[in-house]
């Protein structure tokens, strides 16, 4: 059996969506169930889409969860380098020897010719390549004249492609419907259709895990690792995260990042812990898992091929449920500039933040929980005497010695409670 070896592949975007740090998880849970290997690989082949600080970001996310990797650009490996743009001498090499083999060719075709064929063909567009007819001798001579050239996969459209999927079981797609998609651009660079497998099978990949959008160019790469003599390898395809029924949870849309999420009071464990429940559950009713836990649990074979909702009330209970089983002094460390911003008498924060730590959800519901404790009124101790109850100053301040350890131990502070309790 190969060793167990996944690999966290995402483009540097900017920020972390929530559906591609679940499939990182995923990957993550996988290789180490498994005791195996979990890499980080970068893939920044489209330059055009490149943002500045967004592999940072990357590992700052992976870092503040804990899903630290075994493998990246970082801490290197022997599989390196990590980053697609640092291996392109490599791509082009395959690229190559896959024309030789027959199953790739040059294309000089302009997009006025592609355009054509779209408005021919209209819907069921699959480009038909002219240029699988040219000769040696025509290749070379419009290499030498510096036509601008793309290399494309070979396929020849004949029978079904099959293959099996851990979640969606097996896949068939007709030979006819693969495209001749373009593997290394006009600028040299590899697309993600031919990079992806050229470092799967370098980096000795043995589950490639990633979202169901790409069920239907598996075949296509399928015929890659066949042309190469190279095996294919378990593949994991995952169910997008949605915001509901029809559609996908997209930061581009305005739905939250893993950043935002942080940014708006929520721990890395609990957004860990909720996202793992999208689109996976374990045999039993567990839903509090650490990491570790889910390591141990954690089953392929329990992912479900049906779109997940991503539901914020669920991670807000879960997150209440985080913060009360934190450790004090962890807690008052997150939660101390909260309680700053409220108050500013001379007060125990410490004894503020004790009060609150059962009582919200996520940190941000600290103010509405404290602002009373500004509103407090200066207040003359007056109003604790009372001639026809014979209250005074002294006895009253007795009574309130006795009852103030008996309301700090409260956890009910409505009126019924509170009655119950000091009668
Ligand atoms: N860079 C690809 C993405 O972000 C990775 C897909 C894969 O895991 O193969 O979608």
């Amino acid at each position: 059996m190969n060793r167990t070896r996944t690999r966290f592949a995402p483009s540097p975007t900017g920020y972390m969506h929530i559906g591609n740090l679940r499939t990182a998880l995923f990957e993550y849970l996988i290789a180490k169930h498994d005791n195996g290997d979990f890499l980080l690989r970068i893939e920044d082949t489209d330059q055009a889409r490149e943002v500045e600080g967004a592999t940072d970001i990357i590992y700052d996310t992976l870092k503040s969860v804990g899903m630290n990797w075994d493998e990246g650009p970082d801490i290197g490996g022997d599989f390196g380098p990590y980053i697609q743009s640092e291996r392109l001498p490599m791509y082009r090499g395959y690229a190559d020897q896959l024309i030789e083999l027959g199953k790739a060719h040059y294309c000089f075709c302009t997009e006025e010719t592609l355009e054509q064929q779209r408005q021919e063909q209209g819907d069921s567009f699959v480009f038909k390549d002219p240029c699988k007819d040219l000769s040696k001798e025509e290749i070379q001579a419009k290499l030498d004249a510096n036509t601008p050239y793309v290399i494309r996969q070979t396929i020849d459209h004949v029978g079904k492609q099959e293959y099996d999927d851990q979640v969606y079981g097996h896949i068939e797609v007709d030979g006819d419907l693969l495209d001749e998609q373009i593997l290394i651009k006009s600028d040299g660079f590899p697309t993600y259709n031919f990079a992806n497998v050229i470092d799967d099978h370098q980096m000795e990949i043995s589950h490639v895990v990633r979202g169901n959008e790409y069920l239907s160019s598996t075949p296509k790469y399928n015929l890659l690792y066949d042309a190469y003599g190279w095996q294919r390898p378990t593949y994991v395809h995952v169910p997008p995260v949605m915001k509901d029924e029809h559609h996908k949870l997209s930061k581009r849309n305005g739905d939250a990042s893993f950043q935002d999420l942080v940014a708006k009071g929520y721990l890395p464990e609990a957004i860990i812990n909720y996202i793992a429940l999208l689109g996976w559950s374990p045999d039993n009713d567990q839903e509090i898992f650490s990491l570790q836990e889910l390591v141990k649990a954690f089953d392929v074979h329990r992912i479900s091929k049906r779109p997940a909702i991503f539901d914020i009330d669920k991670l807000t209970w879960m997150n209440s449920e985080y913060i009360k089983a934190m450790d004090f002094d962890k807690f008052y460390e997150r939660a101390e500039s909260y309680i700053r911003e409220v108050i500013t008498k001379d007060y125990d924060l410490k004894k503020i933040a004790a009060l609150v730590k059962s009582r919200i959800e996520i940190f941000p519901d600290i103010e509405k929980q404290i602002d009373f404790f500004e509103a407090v009124p200066e207040y003359d101790t007056a109003m604790y005497c009372h001639k026809k109850m014979k209250t005074n100053e002294e006895n009253s301040l007795e009574v309130l010695k006795e009852v103030l350890p008996l309301l700090e131990a409260q956890e009910d502070y409505s009126n019924d409670a509170l009655y119950a309790m000091l009668s």
